[in-house]
């Protein structure tokens, strides 16, 4: 493998760059693990390789999570009662990770005037995947990510250095008209939902400061779920050159050898911006976080800020998705379940995001009251809670909390009334039944949950008084 000096980067160029500051070029490179090399591939190399169908679209239709819209465009979702839990409980996940760094949450409108220049500009540097909408004579433009909204916002207040870095949040349904052989469920819809964070700093330098942070807080969100991102830094040649430091260290941050798209100067807005990838259970790469440096558009919008000195100055502006959009989020834990069946393992949503965590199962009616009584102790603790209450066989009850993916399968019978114990099929282990107490059962599922946004169920814990749509 021979090493490119930093003086022959080119644009339109793609490089590796490893944890020890070497650069390569892609078809040289013989590094990197099994995850690295299907990014190269995917994106450097240019290699396609056969994937199957995702088997998360199966997933979507089988647990009764989303539709597609016929009566809509395609890449339009309905989202049914579970599924819209399930997104719900995602949005709080993303808001409350926000929160916690200091994100102000805001609602802006969906449309923007394309006659106003600012818009225009930045909606011709989209392209053609915009949504276009024409009440009479006025043309608007669907918004494809939150931008417009919280720069129009920041324009009308005055901003003081004090108030920086300012971070503004909207959970935000965006419009993209993707190619319509790219649309594939929640991988690429035309209609999401994108949590989007940007970030005002005083100049380049706090800016680089932050991005660290926010690089370093999304890499940790995917371990905490249990994956590796992937990177592709799509950086300014000028930016490279100027700041390669910078650049090693976020290489350096994530220990392994990334993917570098080197970016004429002066073209777009931004100086850096990182593409997070996510490893599919097929090993497709599939790029959901991101985060980028812009260093444009503060101007073009006319938002400023003043200074000690009372000066008014132009802010550098972080954009981000530190979870990628929900979609691809959610999209990303049932490619995790279908990791566990490529396992041989169950498969299964984490129980904080499953829509029901316990299931009751009386063997019969004799112990419908018994088992009513303990939903309600575990319902009241907290905990999401259904009762199969069907006058169906018990072999078919707990075939269909099976394919409900339901973490707790708890049995009630003549033993569990007299014993007072329950019997608890817990899906993690296979479904192998453990006999514990009620208080061990809910400990055990809080402390699972601990940490992680709650709602109640959005339908009946009975599941005779189910429609078909639940
Ligand atoms: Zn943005």
């Amino acid at each position: 493998m021979s090493e490119v000096s930093l003086d022959e980067i080119l644009p339109g160029e793609f490089y590796v760059l490893t944890p020890d500051g070497k650069l390569y070029y892609p078809e040289e490179f013989e590094g990197g693990d099994e995850g690295f090399r299907s990014l190269l591939a995917k994106e450097a190399l240019g290699e396609s390789r056969a994937f199957k169908r995702s088997p998360h679209i199966e997933y979507m239709k089988k647990l009764k999570l989303a539709e597609v819209e016929p009566l809509s465009d395609a890449g339009h979702l309905t989202y049914l009662p579970k599924g819209t839990l399930i997104m719900d409980l995602l949005m709080d996940y993303s808001l409350s990770v926000v929160r916690r760094i200091g994100g102000l949450p805001v609602k802006t409108s969906i449309m923007y005037d394309l006659n106003i220049p600012a818009i225009k500009e930045h909606a011709n540097l989209f392209g053609q995947r915009m949504y276009k909408v024409k009440p009479f004579k006025r043309e608007f433009v669907l918004r494809y990510a939150a931008c417009f909204g919280q720069f129009a916002l920041l324009r009308r207040h005055y901003l003081s250095h004090k108030d920086l870095p300012l971070l503004i949040f909207e959970l935000a349904d965006s419009y993209r008209y993707e190619q319509r052989g790219e649309v594939s469920g929640l991988a690429r819809p035309r209609r999401f939902f994108m949590p989007d964070l940007h970030v005002l700093t005083a100049d380049l330098p706090s800016a680089m400061n932050e991005f660290k942070n926010i690089f370093r807080l999304i890499m940790d969100e995917g371990m905490k779920f249990g994956w590796t991102y992937y990177n592709l830094y799509n950086v300014v040649e000028d930016f490279m050159r100027e700041h390669f430091d910078f650049v090693l260290d976020l290489v350096r941050m994530e220990g392994k050898p990334a993917l570098i798209y080197i970016v004429e100067s002066g073209k777009y807005y931004w100086v850096i911006n990182i593409e997070f990838h996510y490893i599919d259970s097929q090993g497709r790469p599939l790029e959901t976080a991101t985060v980028q440096i812009d260093v444009g558009n503060s101007k073009r919008f006319d938002i400023k800020y003043h200074d000690v000195d009372g000066t008014a100055k132009y802010p550098v502006i972080l954009h981000t998705a530190i979870h990628g959009s929900v979609e691809r989020f959610l999209y990303e834990f049932l490619e995790e379940a279908a990791k566990m069946a490529n396992r041989g393992e169950k498969p299964m949503l984490p129980t904080w995001l499953s829509p029901t965590q316990v299931r009751i199962i009386p063997v019969s009616k004799t112990y419908l009251d018994y088992s009513y009584n303990l939903l309600l102790m575990i319902r009241d603790a907290g905990i999401r809670v259904d009762i199969d209450d069907r006058d169906i066989s018990l072999s078919k009850k707990i075939m269909n909390a099976e394919q409900d993916w339901v973490p707790y399968i708890v049995v009630v019978g003549e033993r569990e009334v007299k014993s007072n114990r329950l019997s608890v099929r817990i899906r993690k282990r296979g479904g192998k039944a453990v006999e514990m107490s009620l208080d061990e059962l809910i400990e055990r599922v809080k402390d699972e949950i601990s940490g992680y946004p709650f709602r109640p169920l959005y339908f009946s814990e009975r599941l005779s008084k189910r429609p078909e749509i639940v």
